[in-house]
């Protein structure tokens, strides 16, 4: 009696774990931008609707809005410009440029959809207007490269193969579309590139850089910035959630000689 009980139980869970297999691989999309195929789960009209709802709760992680509008006006001016002028303009995302009060923390990120954030604390150590463009394009490649639904969908996948080992899920397979975008939202504060990600979205920052006409130099400078920054006594948030820019630099070099061939 026991044993065929546990013989059950085994068997509920290989069918979980297939089916959540099955989940990741059946949501295979691919790139529109990129052509490159990926798992992602949402369509891109959902990561915009869960950018914009994350956006205030992300912002307010930061300590809200930096309260000048002459301030988000200029890094708007140079986050459209990257946009208008390359395929970003095409994408199915809707980009908006944000700065954060915080003027400590020392980070850019973007949530899904375009909703691109950046903090005093790294805005106030850039130097040039190509500097900052350096770091919003590539944020807008992480955009572009749809990181952030790669991770939610990588996430799923080990949630559903968690819960096949533990057999523990009740009937949760349908959950409610608002208890999702808001199980997406709380995933979202905690979401972290891997570092192909991180390399792949500087490649774009370099592209775009190109396109734009901006010095893609500006670049290997933010890097260098982030490097001094990430003392001993000031770890940089940037950097905690990124390839050491010693390593990024090499790439961006790349990357250089690649677009500026083309
Ligand atoms: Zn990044």
């Amino acid at each position: 009696m026991q044993r065929s009980r546990i013989g059950g139980r085994l068997l509920i869970g290989i069918i979980m774990a297939v089916v959540a297999l099955f989940g990741y691989f059946s949501k295979t999309q691919v790139n529109p931008v990129t052509g490159k195929k990926q798992q992602v789960s949402l369509t891109p009209q959902e990561e915009v609707a869960i950018g914009l709802q994350s956006a205030p709760q992300m912002a307010a992680e930061y300590g809200g809005l930096y309260r000048d509008e002459k301030v988000q006006f200029l890094v708007k001016k140079v986050g459209q410009g990257i946009v208008q002028s390359t395929e970003a303009k095409d994408s199915p995302y809707q980009f908006d440029f944000h700065v954060l009060a915080d003027p400590e923390t020392i980070n850019a990120f973007a949530v899904p959809g375009g909703q691109i954030f950046i903090t005093m604390g790294l805005l106030k150590r850039l130097k040039t207007e190509d500097q900052l463009a350096g770091v919003l394009g590539h944020e807008i490649g992480h955009v572009i490269g749809r990181h952030s639904a790669q991770q939610m969908a990588q996430q799923e996948l080990i949630g559903g193969l968690a819960g096949a080992a533990s057999t523990v899920l009740t009937d949760s397979n349908s959950p409610s579309s608002g208890a999702y975008i808001a199980q997406y939202v709380a995933n979202l504060m905690n979401l972290k590139y891997g570092r192909d990600d991180e390399l792949e979205a500087d490649d774009f920052g370099v592209k775009y850089m190109v396109q734009t006409g901006r010095d893609p130099e500006a670049m290997v400078q933010v890097m260098e910035i982030l490097a001094e920054a990430g003392g001993p006594n000031r770890p940089a948030e940037f950097q905690s959630t990124h390839p050491n820019p010693e390593n990024r630099i090499v790439k961006i070099k790349e990357a250089m000689a690649k677009y500026r061939n083309q």
